[in-house]
């Protein structure tokens, strides 16, 4: 079957639109993605599409109180884009930054909003993806087809966050909100606040709103390691100060914080006790010697197992250390009309509960895959260093890092997808799958990542959805910057895990 007799059998009423290249996800992947993809291989043919009506992803979808990166933006940011403000960034800023990325390099024209993909088929007849889509404002089906799919659409579903199963929830009187979907008529003023959870939303959300609450208290199952810091970098100021241009400050500051953090790394693996110690000293240092520092924010697992919230300006330890905010360190027996029964069988009265438990993970976006029309369940597959699977067709997966800015992976994956699309140019082939070599036959499968490694609870509900990875490092997502900054660009592109056609 030819490619044009592919379109016509994709859909009998619509046209369907061919590109080389689609792009799923208007999100900092996807439009990292797209840039690299127009200066790289400027005559492929590419769309990205976005359920959202805007592009930010992860930026848009969030709209809490002070929702703000607790990654510095000179690694979050692009490479090729200096980042020019404070190195903490709010959710406006960044989505400011990314609509300048796509006017500078008129990318606007690519993306389809409100184009929701639900389904995504390969076919090995015609080479080609199908890729089905709704239109999320008239439920009108769209069709494309196309060569190579990336993917970008992020680790967890937009439409909801996760909500734990609470005895009693629908005794509460008052109003619960969920952080990922924060309700635009809500009224804080003077009212009692509980916030579940202590991750960055909690962390970012708790002093952006003890102001103006009566007062908010985070509650907290178990305590979470955090870094307090200015909101500058010394050496970007310096800089600046010497009138040097922004790409290179951008460049200089971007190498000094990829050093750092390399540093810090090896140094929580080296000698956890020690990086522990200092962490929970610069909380201690704010709240004096009489907070139960040991109760609230000594952690029992090692320091980098779960991602380390920044506080800048430790705005969350001076509420605390003010009296407008607090924390409690206790499980959740059940909800009850006012507030919240605690297992230590005290309660917690609330005027409005804000759930920051989390997210669901989507596996690549909620799509329905199909190769040659049988369903893709990538629980059967093995990860090719967590941007490939094995048995899956001219497909890409930007999955970034946990413990160093999300980007960074984004740049490593598109370097890598630019150069597999001009080896299979080159080599005359429409096809590249990667699978198991003879010598990985006997190769044991693991869970997808190392829960000893990294654990977050989006991860461990449900490591049953995920790829499996195994003992060698091309068969591993390592979450290691360091290491795959050096291995991806010398991946050989014929070695015996591509098998082309
Ligand atoms: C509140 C918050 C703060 C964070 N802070 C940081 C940080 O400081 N540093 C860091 O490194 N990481 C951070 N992360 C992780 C963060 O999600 C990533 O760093 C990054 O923003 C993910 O970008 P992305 O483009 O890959 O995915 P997303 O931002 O999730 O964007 C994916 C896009 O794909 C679209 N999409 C998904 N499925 C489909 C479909 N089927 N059809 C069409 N479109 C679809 C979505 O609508 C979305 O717009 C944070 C996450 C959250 C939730």
């Amino acid at each position: 079957m030819n490619v044009m007799t592919a379109v016509r059998a994709a859909s009998d009423t619509k046209t369907v639109e061919h590109v080389d290249v689609l792009i799923v996800g208007a999100g900092i992947s996807g439009i990292g993605s797209a840039y690299q993809l127009t200066r790289q291989l400027p005559d492929r043919s590419f769309v990205i599409l976005e359920s959202q009506d805007s592009f930010g992803g992860t930026w848009l979808t969030h709209r809490y109180p002070g929702i703000r990166s607790d990654s510095d933006l000179h690694t979050f940011g692009y490479s090729f884009k200096p980042w020019v403000g404070p190195p903490i960034a709010t959710a406006d800023e960044i989505k400011s930054y990314m609509g300048d990325v796509i006017t500078e390099n008129d990318l606007a024209r690519h993306i389809r909003y409100k184009h929701r993909i639900e389904r995504a088929s390969w076919s090995s007849a015609t080479n080609l993806w199908t890729v089905e889509a709704v239109r999320t404002d008239n439920d009108e089906p769209v069709n494309f087809t196309a060569n190579f799919l990336w993917m970008c659409q992020g680790y967890y579903r937009h439409s909801e966050g996760y909500t734990p199963d609470w005895k009693d929830v629908d005794k509460y009187k008052g109003r619960i909100v969920h952080p990922q979907l924060w309700p635009e008529d809500i009224e804080l003023k003077d009212k009692t606040v509980v916030v579940i959870g202590s991750g960055a939303t909690a962390a970012t959300l708790i002093p952006s709103i003890a102001d103006t609450c009566a007062h908010v208290t985070m509650l907290q199952r178990s305590p979470t390691y955090f870094r307090i810091g200015r909101n500058a970098i010394e050496l970007a100021e310096t800089l600046r100060q010497l009138q040097v241009k922004e790409e290179w400050v951008h460049e200089i500051v971007r190498r000094k914080i990829l050093f750092e953090q390399d540093a810090f790394t090896k140094r929580c693996l080296a000698e956890p006790e020690q990086v522990k110690k200092e962490l929970i000293g610069q909380i201690t240092a704010i709240l004096g010697p009489d907070y139960d520092v040991a109760t609230h924010f000594t952690p029992t697992y090692r320091p980098w197992r779960q991602r380390i919230a920044f506080v800048p300006d430790a705005d969350l330890f001076l509420g605390i250390k003010s009296g407008k905010a607090s924390v409690v360190t206790d499980e959740i027996d059940r909800f009850t009309e006012k507030g919240i029964l605690l297992k230590s069988g005290n309660e917690l009265a609330a005027d409005i509960i804000i759930t920051a438990t989390g997210f669901n993970l989507s596996m690549l976006g909620d799509i329905a895959f199909r190769i040659d029309g049988k369903p893709l369940d990538f629980a059967d597959t093995v990860t090719y260093r967590g941007m490939m699977f094995t048995g899956v067709p001219n497909m890409a997966w930007v999955f970034g890092y946990f413990r160093a800015s999300w980007t960074l992976r984004t740049d490593l994956v598109a370097d890598f997808v630019c150069r597999l699309l001009t080896h299979m140019t080159t080599k005359g082939v429409k096809k590249v799958v990667p699978t198991l070599r003879a010598e990985d036959h006997n190769m044991p499968l693991l869970p997808w990542i190392d829960p000893d490694n990294f654990n977050p609870g989006y991860m461990m509900r449900n490591m049953h959805l995920l790829p499996k990875r195994g003992d060698k490092p091309e068969w591993q997502h390592s979450q290691d910057y360091w290491a795959e900054k050096d291995q991806f660009p010398a991946i050989d592109l014929d070695d015996g895990a591509f098998v082309y056609g």
